[in-house]
């Protein structure tokens, strides 16, 4: 019996919405979802491994996997490019596992395009200020710095969201993952139409804007 061919799954949302938080915690608990190592040209950060955080290479390096037509998606963030080989891709799912892709929206854009199994799941705060308390509340960047991301966040993330096929509000970290988990449950088993209903994107968004 051939086995199954897992599936490609996309996490994306607008920075300081806790999404690494959420996606560490999924693959921790779920023996048939593999996180997608992503390769980056930004410098490891304390604590990252290589290879297991990410494949960290240089930009010449980079470019010429990128011309080599070795990513499914590539795209430039922060001034740093971050793209998803083929190759890792591939390997999981012909291994049967379902496979996470935590990526920004300009290459989940690139997914949808090139990678018609993959499901997208949207990530959003409970509200715009509660995001913005959040990137004040983490420390790690200048008031400049969070005004860019919200920016960001308002222009070129969520008008995205309806590239995707389900969106979750991270209020509360417990109920964000099991809602998440519903929806993965729910793919696997395809039965997905009280879901994309309950995770409406557009209806998500609606509720976010002027919050
Ligand atoms: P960080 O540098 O903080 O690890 O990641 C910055 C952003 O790049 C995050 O939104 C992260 O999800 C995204 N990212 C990580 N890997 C990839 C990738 O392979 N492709 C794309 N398009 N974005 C990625």
């Amino acid at each position: 019996m051939s086995r199954r061919r897992g599936i490609p799954f996309v996490v994306a949302a607008p920075s300081g919405t806790g999404k690494t938080t959420v996606c560490r915690r999924l693959v921790a608990e779920d023996d048939q979802l593999e996180f997608s190592v992503s390769h980056t040209t930004r410098p490891a950060r304390n604590g990252e491994t290589d290879g297991v955080d990410y494949y960290f290479v240089s930009r010449q390096d980079f470019e010429a996997l990128r011309a080599e037509g070795a990513f499914l998606e590539s795209a430039e963030y922060n001034g740093n490019l971050y793209g998803t080989s083929w190759d890792t891709l591939h390997k999981l799912r012909e291994h049967g596992h379902d496979v996470l892709l935590e990526i920004e929206v300009q290459g989940a854009r690139q997914v949808r395009a090139g990678e018609p199994d993959a499901r997208f799941i949207f990530l959003l705060p409970p509200s715009m200020k509660e995001l913005e308390a959040r990137l004040h509340g983490r420390g790690t960047d200048s008031a400049e710095t969070v005004r860019k991301r919200l920016r960001w966040a308002e222009g070129v993330e969520l008008p995205a969201i309806d590239l995707f096929d389900y969106a979750v509000t991270n209020d509360n970290l417990k109920t964000c993952i099991e809602d998440v988990r519903a929806i993965l449950a729910g793919e696997r088993a395809g039965e997905t139409g009280a879901l994309r209903r309950r995770f409406d994107p557009s209806a998500a968004r609606d509720r976010l804007v002027g919050s």
